[in-house]
């Protein structure tokens, strides 16, 4: 084990900041009110509810009425995929779907459960070799029964960055809502709501420093949106459950903090970002870059190395302390290439010896050099362990 702990997996989760925590404590012991009760304690719950709603609402651009707190990301995203999706198709406007092909699965997992048992057909649009949408893709894509479009704003695998606002436009001028699971962009991209034309936009407190297990979903007034958890009439009966008071405080809390250090935040991780990039590139020989060098999020840096396999590269790095994620899951016990990485148009194994360094507010200049020292000399001992065969040298260097 190592002394020291590098995190640079803060895509998959981030540490919750110590004012968050601050703000959300007196919610679980003094103030434990139920916000639909009548009496003192529930009232003062329900203030705290109002006021956590009243600042969400002034980051996004939009009215209060249009934000409805959820279990987190994935509850946001079925809420406005299969909630939109239903609601159209009772209206009789159509069972088809449009996604990319680069989305969450929490957004492609829900299209095919659509596609599955409730009649759409469903479109994946394809990405270039960077991960952007193009515009005239979407607009090709687009049907008179389409119900339903859902483009992620930043990718949480390669940290391309979507046209997002051209993109609504299409779809407004076609009639047609437009979804976007925002949850990479919380913190380090713009979220205002007008401006980046969406009918709906997912959040997840738990990736802007935050707690884990809330989310929000923005629904523009008037979009059409079935409840998927009936009960109660919280949220004005779009998402029945007694409120996850701290949470709903906490990711407000961490909202507001988000939006404040923003620019300097942003500032902070393109400046280590790019140093690790280039770094690493310069350093280690057949390597390469996934997603667009520009449109990117500020702290996603993922590289493919040839002829490793990043789950061993992951496990030593892992020993050194350093925290980061690979380009596969681990499904049933076999390696599965990212869908992501395989829409850019790489191998299966290009895929597999990509890895996924993600950058938050801890990470400092020393934590980066110490990535740069140590990487290059774990790649040549994994390459010297299994050597590369000629048809995968090919493909590296293609
Ligand atoms: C993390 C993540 C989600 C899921 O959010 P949860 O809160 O974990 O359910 C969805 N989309 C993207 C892009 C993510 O990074």
């Amino acid at each position: 084990m190592s002394e020291r702990t590098v995190y640079l997996d803060h895509a998959a989760t981030t540490p919750l900041d110590p004012q968050v925590l601050e703000a959300m404590l007196p919610y679980f012991t003094q103030q434990y009110g139920n916000p639909s009760s009548i009496h003192q304690p529930g009232r003062a719950a329900l203030q705290a509810l109002d006021d956590a709603r009243e600042q969400v609402a002034l980051i996004l651009g939009c009215t209060r009425r249009e934000l409805i707190f959820t279990g987190g990301g994935s509850e946001s995203i079925n809420l406005a995929i299969k909630g939109a999706a239903l609601a159209r198709q009772a209206a009789g406007a159509g069972s088809h779907l449009i996604v990319s092909a680069i989305e969450h699965h929490a957004v492609l997992h829900a299209a095919e459960y659509l596609e599955r048992y409730h009649g759409f057909t469903l479109t994946r649009l394809p990405v270039d070799a960077a991960g952007l949408v193009h515009p005239d893709t979407l607009q090709a894509a687009l049907r008179p029964d389409t119900a339903l479009v859902s483009v992620m704003y930043a990718n949480n695998e390669i940290g391309t960055i979507q046209p997002l606002a051209e993109l609504g436009a299409i779809c407004r001028a076609a009639g047609v809502p437009f979804h976007s699971d925002a949850v990479q962009a919380a913190g380090v991209l713009p979220l205002d709501v007008e401006a980046l034309n969406v009918d709906y936009l997912s959040l997840t407190a738990h990736k802007f420093y935050g707690p884990k297990g809330v989310g929000l979903l923005y629904a523009r007034r008037g979009a059409p949106l079935l409840p998927q958890i009936n009960g109660g009439a919280q949220e004005r009966r779009r998402r029945a459950g007694t409120e996850n008071v701290p949470g709903i405080v906490g990711l407000a809390a961490a909202l507001t903090l988000a939006e404040e250090r923003r620019p300097a935040h942003v500032a902070r991780l393109v400046t280590l970002r790019d140093r690790l990039i280039d770094g690493l590139l310069a350093s280690i020989p057949q390597s390469w870059l996934n997603g667009d060098r520009a449109r990117r999020l500020p702290g996603n840096a993922n590289l493919g190395f040839a002829c490793v396999e990043g789950e061993s590269v992951l496990l030593l790095l892992d020993q050194a302390g350093i925290c980061a994620s690979s380009g596969s899951a681990c499904t049933s016990g076999s390696l599965e290439p990212s869908h992501v990485l395989l829409a850019l148009g790489l191998a299966a194994d290009a895929a597999n010896g990509s890895l996924r360094f993600s950058l938050g507010h801890g990470i400092s200049e020393a934590d980066i050099a110490y990535v740069l020292e140590v990487l290059p000399p774990m790649i040549a001992q994994v390459r010297a362990m299994a050597p590369c065969s000629p048809e995968r040298e090919a493909l590296a260097t293609a």
